[in-house]
């Protein structure tokens, strides 16, 4: 079970980016509504996260740690749109497999509070706390038993971009919660969690961009896509500029990516990329959400369909935009 959980952590948890995901997305499942995290050294020395939501009751919390254990499937039915939205109920005892971890957590209506303690996945610590609003979660010298993974982290400085890139899409996937991060002791992203996504946009890229971006929706049979997209004047190099939430999860698709691109034609400069954040509903039976265990990848069971309603409608919206004068 531990040498599983710690074969199973590498596929999970390949950057301390990826635990950074994981705990938000547990944090924002408990109905957090601020969410503050904390890093030290890119998340390999630490990473705290401190979450309002529902906390985990005491019986429950050893069991947390448990490989396969989430609350989060009751029925048969939840498990067809659970399977799609990814909830494995592998995070936690992946990250706790390879790190030094702690849990502070309280649920409403108990009367105190508990704290677990556990390194490389063993419990050491299990007792009673005054209560707290929440859960607050930390994670000490991640990989510190996976040297060969250690090995592929790259540079503080890579990592720690991909950490601000996580909290920026999980700031733009849920306008409605507050995000903090900070690095160092040092205040990186701050959202205010409004609910407003164009307000949430300017938090993370800045008013000035945040001007100059429009309203786009969309929709036909299977798909309704909704969100904001930059006039083709403001692009950047890189297509991290581009977020695509899919029913309210961030993914990664570069089919998407080239459809979007293809909607703003010629208006594009080749190697730019505009500033997107598409929110994509549709039904999770035409979608397979874990082509990778990290939950970013997916497949289309109607791609086709899907990335033509997205050229189409960007390509209409920006034509329209750019014949009244702004
Ligand atoms: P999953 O999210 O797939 O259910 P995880 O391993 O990520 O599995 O988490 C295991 C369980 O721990 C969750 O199902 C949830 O019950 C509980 N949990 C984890 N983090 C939190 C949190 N921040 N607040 C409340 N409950 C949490
Ligand atoms: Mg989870």
């Amino acid at each position: 079970e531990e040498l599983a959980n710690k074969i199973s952590a590498g596929e999970v948890v390949d950057r301390p980016a990826s635990a950074v995901k994981e705990l938000i997305e547990n944090s924002i499942d408990s109905g957090a509504k601020k969410i503050r995290v904390s890093v030290e050294e890119a998340g390999l020395n630490l990473i705290e996260i401190i979450d309002n939501g529902s906390g985990i009751e005491a019986d429950d919390l050893p069991i947390a740690l448990l490989s396969h254990a989430t609350s989060k499937i009751k029925t048969s039915a939840d498990l067809d749109r659970i399977r799609t939205l990814g909830f494995r109920g592998e995070a936690l005892a992946s990250i706790a497999s390879i790190s030094e971890l702690t849990i502070e957590t309280s649920t409403e209506k108990e009367l105190s509070g508990s704290r677990l303690v556990a390194k490389g996945g063993k419990v050491e610590l299990l007792e009673a706390m005054a209560k707290i609003k929440g859960t607050r979660i930390s994670i000490k010298k991640l990989f510190f038993n996976t040297p060969a993974r250690l090995k592929f982290v790259h540079s503080l400085q890579v990592e720690n971009y991909h950490i601000t890139d996580i909290i920026n899409r999980e700031s733009l996937a849920h306008p409605e919660t507050s995000f903090t991060l900070i690095s160092e002791n040092k205040p990186i992203v701050q959202t205010t969690g409004s609910g407003d996504l164009r307000q949430t946009i300017a938090q993370i890229y800045g008013i000035a961009n945040a001007r100059k971006i429009i309203d786009i929706s969309a929709e036909d049979l299977d798909y309704k896509i909704q969100g904001y997209i930059s006039l083709p004047e403001l692009t950047r190099a890189s297509r991290n500029y581009i977020s695509i939430l899919l029913n309210g999860r961030y993914i990664r698709n570069l089919e998407i990516n080239r459809a979007i691109i293809k909607g703003y034609g010629t208006k594009l400069m080749v190697g730019r990329f505009p500033l997107v954040v598409l929110n994509i509903q549709m039904s999770p039976q035409i979608v397979d959400v874990n082509v990778h265990p990290n939950k970013l990848e997916v497949k289309f069971t109607k791609g086709d369909e899907l990335m033509q309603l997205i050229s189409e409608s960007i390509r209409k919206t920006l034509s329209e935009k750019t014949l009244i004068p702004l």
